[in-house]
């Protein structure tokens, strides 16, 4: 009965509301290795200006794949730059086999292959002889691609440990697509995140991964241990978006906040039990994010944005708690505490 009669709560509340749908995800892939920071994403970041260029010709074999997280209904799919004539657009509605759905000829290709498909891809012509350069490649659809608002580019550099190349392969291609989640959680006028982002594997390494600079490096026999926990990858990643400066920033609030990033926005499922009795607001990474995210929630949802604006710019102070919420950070943490409730 439940779900029957919540139906027909919700249509008689909004009886001409659309359905909304999400964008869908979208990873573009390619094998042949990028020009400088001409990235890959720049192929599908809604800026023809910004182009996708290869630093050699294509090779036999080689395409430029725009896979998306779930099939969509593409009505009509377009691509242009240079380098293209005599290359073929096609679209596969499994990923894995692909048919062909027109042809590039004086740098476009049109076509409305009006079905669900789960990927198109760039096969270059096999005489290519100039590196390919994508302007765009225009996805129309229902529900939509969310096309790049932060392009950039996972190197894999050094992998010490080579059974463990898939993986950082893997992990790469999901911090990419992560990347407009953690930048619009923290994004600040002015600031441009790093395009190109390195990213190495090694033995020896005691931690499980850090950052520095836009360098992530990640300890081989820990991701070896753990390869469900691509999470880590995500919250270096926003250490690389953060880019703070100066010396008064706690290191539990920026710890807090790439946890925050990580486990109330990327993964919430895995954040895992608190321990209510021992969590306090300053105890950084995961029970820290865990009081932002209350502080955003009761006081203001632009508090993280904020907090990151002042860290970056090397403005923070605890002043900075008083004015979202008209409570001092001590009382506020306090409140917090107060309010748990034993998991
Ligand atoms: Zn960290």
């Amino acid at each position: 009965m439940l779900p029957i009669a919540l139906g027909l709560s919700l249509i008689l509340a909004e009886p001409d509301a659309p359905v909304k749908k999400s964008p869908i995800a979208a990873t573009v892939v390619s094998l042949l290795p990028t020009s400088g920071d001409h990235i890959r994403q720049y192929a599908f970041d809604g800026d023809d200006a910004t182009t996708y260029t290869t630093d050699k010709p294509p090779a036999e074999g080689d395409s430029v794949t725009l896979t998306f997280d779930e099939p969509v209904l593409v009505r009509s799919v377009s691509i242009k730059g240079r380098g293209l004539d005599g290359g073929t657009l096609e679209g596969s509605t499994d990923g894995q086999a692909f048919e062909s759905l027109t042809g590039v000829h004086d740098g476009t290709g049109n076509a409305e292959p009006k079905k669900s498909l789960k990927a198109v891809r760039f096969v270059p012509a096999k005489d290519a002889k100039e590196p390919l350069q994508i302007a765009e490649i225009s996805v129309d659809s229902d529900p939509a691609v969310h096309r790049f608002a932060f392009p950039v580019e996972f190197v894999v550099d050094e992998v010490d440990d080579p059974e463990l190349k898939p993986w950082a392969d893997k992990a790469a291609r999901e911090c990419e697509k992560s990347y407009d989640l953690i930048n619009e959680a923290l994004k600040s006028d002015g600031y441009t995140p790093a395009r190109v982002v390195h990213l190495s594997i090694k033995n020896g390494i005691d931690v499980p991964a850090y950052a520095s600079g836009s360098r992530i490096t990640g300890s081989a026999k820990w991701f070896k241990d753990h390869p469900g926990d691509v999470g880590a990858m995500i919250h270096e990643s926003t250490h690389v978006v953060q880019r703070y400066r100066g010396r008064r920033n706690p290191g539990w609030l920026v710890e807090g906040v790439a946890d925050y990033v990580r486990f109330v926005l990327y993964e919430p499922a895995n954040i895992g039990r608190l321990n209510v009795n021992t969590a306090r607001h300053d105890q950084s990474y995961r029970v820290t994010a865990r009081f932002l995210d209350y502080v955003s929630r009761k006081y203001d949802k632009d508090f993280v944005l904020k907090l990151n604006k002042a860290m970056r710019e090397g403005k923070y102070s605890e002043d900075l708690f008083k004015e979202s919420t008209g409570k001092a950070l001590a009382d506020l943490g306090t409140e917090w505490k107060d309010s748990l409730t034993p998991q």
